[in-house]
């Protein structure tokens, strides 16, 4: 399909959790599920603002008489989730990061800071509104397709999370209200559901490149505004994993396509299966005020000490040429923010560590499904000590799996002398035999386990024999 002649126009806005502390309060950044320590259940009513007017969405729902339960979970909810009480400071540490983002989306970073009362009345901030403040605008990312500009740069807080809904009653967990949440929108300029996913992928990669992001699932979710032939913008909402953004796409805009004359500016929900259907009509320009409990930041000072982090594509370059290490694996250490250089305790080849610590996991996660998350540097290191003492390599993957299934290392069960002795005892036998060997090919195995289970009086692990039999065997053959 030829986007170009479609007049395909398209913009991304990403939403990051932060880490650490929710934005105007001590608690921390956990989202808790199952059982709330308590429910409240509240109900939404319109008021007059300034002016003296009453929001009519607001006292639609107010007549519908909706009713909202928030969980309270004791350790990530506090009287000021609850709008009990005022908001505290602004998080420093979350600014920051915000900061940081800026500078590497070389955007135009604001002295002043405001935040603001974004109205929202589906319950999901107990304020009825959400908080959030313009940090920087007009920066770029540079892609294959030449630069995409970066329209806003936002940091707010995060709504609560629905737990379930119905047509009387909605359900939230609190403790994901207030987390701190940078929100980035780029400007109309992605040429193609292709390209989309690069941008997406990009800023990803930019985000993870900053100290105090939230990693994991739900950690980071994508709008995408589409359209075609200057037909009605629609809003593809809530993607969590980047590899469906191209097929959406795709599908949108053939919906867009054959609908074109009856299609309406709306917002769709992205359901996990990558599949999207109507959620709202597209709301107007939205409804905005001061937030009167915050007051204007100046920020000059904390730009001025705040500086540009490296790009973790970066570091992988350095990484890669330091230690001569094989490009995914540089990419990959960068990636789960490894501290390589912890690991490197002997005279080791780069790549015997980085296959350690990165593939040998994988390995026992897809053959025995144990949960690999359990590893913790000091596990790695173990390892890593014990080969440098004298356990051969190949016993890394089993000591790993020991420490997983056992919880320890036991020394005892890696043989060391007696499998060594084995191999070199049946390389002799192979070597001495070896004519028989290719006489008999195969069918001379019989006999020479004969001979291995003489010499170590049937003390000896006689599969792994066999198998060791067999491949100095294939060597001959
Ligand atoms: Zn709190």
């Amino acid at each position: 399909m030829d986007y170009n002649k479609l007049n395909f126009k398209a913009g991304i806005e990403i939403h990051q959790q932060l880490e650490g502390k929710k934005l105007f309060c001590s608690c921390p950044t956990e989202i808790i599920d199952g059982n709330p320590d308590n429910i409240i259940k509240r109900k939404l009513r319109a008021s007059a603002g300034e002016k003296g007017e009453v929001d009519i969405a607001a006292k639609y729902e107010q007549k519908i008489g909706k009713e909202f339960y928030y969980q309270i979970y004791d350790k990530s909810v506090c009287l000021i989730d609850l709008d009990e009480q005022p908001p505290n400071k602004l998080n420093k540490d979350a600014l920051k990061t915000a900061l940081q983002v800026s500078l590497l989306l070389n955007s135009d970073i604001f002295d002043n800071i405001q935040f603001m009362r974004k109205v929202v009345i589906d319950g999901s901030n107990t304020t009825g509104f959400q908080r959030t403040a313009l940090i920087a605008k007009n920066g770029f990312i540079k892609t294959s397709k030449g630069k995409v500009g970066i329209d806003t740069i936002c940091l707010e807080e995060e709504a609560a999370k629905i737990v379930e809904k119905d047509d009387n009653k909605v359900v939230y967990n609190l403790s994901r209200m207030g987390i701190p949440l940078i929100e980035i929108a780029t400007k109309p300029d992605i040429k193609n559901p292709e390209h989309a996913k690069e941008v997406a992928e990009t800023i990803g990669m930019i985000l993870r490149s900053v100290k105090g992001i939230k990693r994991g699932l739900g950690s980071i979710r994508q709008d995408v505004n589409v359209s075609v032939k200057n037909g009605p913008r629609v809003e593809l909402k809530g993607f969590q994993e980047i590899r469906y953004i191209k097929k959406v796409i795709e599908n949108e805009v053939e919906r867009h396509l054959k609908l074109s004359k009856k299609l309406k500016s709306e917002v769709r929900n992205v359901k996990p299966d990558g599949k999207s259907e109507f959620l709202r009509p597209m709301p107007g320009a939205s409804r905005m005020y001061p937030e009167s409990d915050l007051p204007i930041l100046n920020i000059k000072s904390l730009l001025k000490e705040t500086k540009k982090p490296e790009l973790i594509t970066e570091k992988a370059v350095k990484l890669e040429k330091k230690y001569k290490l094989k490009p995914e694996y540089a990419k990959e250490i960068v990636n789960k923010n490894i501290e390589f250089e912890k690991f490197m305790i002997g005279r080791f080849d780069a790549n015997l560590i980085a296959k350690i610590l990165i593939e040998m996991p994988k390995e026992l996660k897809s053959r025995f499904n144990l949960d690999i998350e359990k590893l913790k540097n000091e596990d790695y290191l173990e390892v890593i000590k014990n080969i440098k003492e004298g356990v051969p390599e190949r016993f890394a993957i089993k000591m790993l799996e020991d420490i997983l299934r056992k919880g320890k290392i036991n020394k005892n069960n890696y043989k060391i002398a007696e499998e060594d002795k084995l191999e070199k005892e049946i390389k002799n036998i192979v070597k001495k035999n070896k004519e028989l060997i290719k006489e008999r090919g195969e069918h001379a195995i019989g006999a020479l386990m004969g001979d291995i289970m003489k010499k170590f009086k049937g003390k000896v692990d006689a599969k792994k024999a066999s198998e060791l039999l067999k491949e100095e065997i294939k060597k001959i053959l």
